[in-house]
């Protein structure tokens, strides 16, 4: 990205990435964001470790041994679902544990027409307090991010892996992600995004049904079998709190997403 504004260049230098300028550019405005250069662990919303390995977890496959609770909406007709209806669905979910444990649903939000679909893993105690993705600290940064795309919070959409916090941030299970999966794959069918982002290790292992380290799944186009959109795995942000050197390789990341965007590769 050469032609950044200087909107743009405050929203790097607020994320901690230096752009190189030519000697006679405009100098960027006073940054009007210090909370990113904070690097000490956060110990509110969800807190993610990259260097753990788990168990492959097969998302969208349906277990065969798998009964659901009786009397629980069956999920088989949640492809037909409008928006409308799946919101209402997932609102009153009680398919696996986490509803007994939640505040409220975190449904998703933003721009349902969006060409960005960003997908992070699991809403922590911020997000269940208020309903929404990405409102604590991580998310704070999720949206520098996107300003230094030039993107604000309403261009894109923003959703989970799972739709409950799991208590103390605990990674989802298996069951969980098997349940909730098929509310994901109906937003996704809904948005119709041209690329999506997946938000640290669990939910871009989540999403393509691997355990490969996210470093080896960073910088490739990656398929998943529900939309002809290219997932792009950059580092959850708020991994990206703790480890601020980390930001760079992030912002390279976003970079790449854009231009996939704009290519319209595929
Ligand atoms: N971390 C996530 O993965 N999702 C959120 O909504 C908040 C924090």
């Amino acid at each position: 990205m050469t032609n950044l504004t200087s909107r743009q260049r405050e929203y790097l230098n607020a994320m901690g990435i230096d752009v190189w300028l030519p000697k006679d550019a405009p100098a960027a405005e006073p940054r009007s964001v210090g909370w990113a250069e904070r690097s000490e662990p956060h110990q509110e919303g969800r807190s993610i470790s990259p260097a753990k390995e788990e168990a492959p977890v097969g998302w969208v496959e349906r277990s065969e041994t798998h009964q659901s609770p009786q009397h629980e909406p069956q999920d088989n007709d949640i492809s037909t679902l409008d928006w409308e209806a799946l919101q209402t669905r997932v609102a009153e979910c009680r398919l696996c544990e986490l509803h007994k444990t939640r505040t409220q649903t975190v449904f998703g939000v933003g721009n349902r027409h969006a060409d960005w679909l960003i997908i992070g893993e699991a809403p922590g105690a911020d997000e269940d307090r208020q309903g929404e993705p990405f409102v604590g600290r991580a998310g704070q940064l999720l949206n520098a991010m996107l300003q230094a795309l030039d993107l604000k919070r309403q261009d894109v959409y923003i959703a989970n892996i799972l739709k409950c916090r799991p208590p103390q941030n605990r990674d989802p299970k298996a069951e969980e992600v098997l349940h909730c999966s098929s509310y994901l794959e109906r937003q996704i069918q809904l948005i119709q995004p041209k690329v999506i982002l997946a938000l640290g290790r669990i939910a871009a292992q989540k999403l393509l049904q691997t355990n490969t380290s996210l470093g080896r799944l960073r910088g490739r186009l990656h398929h998943i079998e529900m939309t002809s959109a290219p997932v792009i795995v950059t580092y959850h942000p708020a991994y990206l709190l703790r480890s601020p050197l980390e930001k760079r390789k992030s912002w390279e990341d976003l970079l790449f997403a854009k231009k996939t965007l704009e290519s319209g590769d595929s």
